[in-house]
């Protein structure tokens, strides 16, 4: 896409002139691959979702919606995009299959604690691995206590999905 801009943005028309063939067949071009993309993105997408799907009743997901800031960069909003698809994705298959999906509000899930609630007054760094609950004290994987909250926001009970694996679902040490 990258190079497509830049080809098109070198071979950009004056004002009050036409478009070159070059100019035309570089925005051609770019559009090729920016469906290309779009429908790799897709694809990923669903077969996750089935994954998903198959193997849980109900599933929480953050209602997630990409900002698509003008000031983003590239990566960031290739993340939103894919994001976004596989979200979408997931509520269609659910519906398809007949699972019970619930959209949570997205804010604060990485900050809440799962166990009593409390809010930690900072983001916790990417880096840092392990929610510790300055409130309760009680300390678990940062994306285990993310998905309870989600949870526990989509109505749904955490200790009933804990420590239970669907069938067919691999282990991750037998993965
Ligand atoms: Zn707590």
């Amino acid at each position: 896409l990258t190079r497509y801009d830049r080809m098109m943005a070198r071979r950009r028309p004056k004002k009050g002139q036409a478009a070159s063939k070059g100019y035309r067949e570089a925005k051609k071009w770019r559009a090729k691959t920016y469906a290309k993309i779009a429908r790799q993105r897709q694809d990923t997408g669903r077969k996750w979702a089935k994954k998903a799907v198959t193997d849980h009743d109900a599933i929480a997901v953050e209602d997630f919606r990409p900002k698509f800031l003008a000031r983003s960069s590239m990566a960031r909003k290739a993340a939103d995009a894919a994001i976004g698809a596989t979200k979408k994705a997931l509520v269609e298959m659910g519906r398809k299959h007949g699972r019970d999906i619930r959209l949570v509000h997205p804010a604060h899930t990485t900050m809440d604690c799962a166990s009593c609630g409390a809010r930690t007054k900072h983001a916790l760094p990417l880096s840092e691995r392990t929610y510790t609950c300055t409130a309760c004290k009680v300390v678990s994987p940062r994306d285990k206590n993310s998905a309870r909250v989600m949870l526990v926001r989509a109505g749904l009970n955490p200790a009933g999905v804990e420590g239970v694996r669907p069938p067919g679902a691999l282990l991750p040490e037998a993965a």
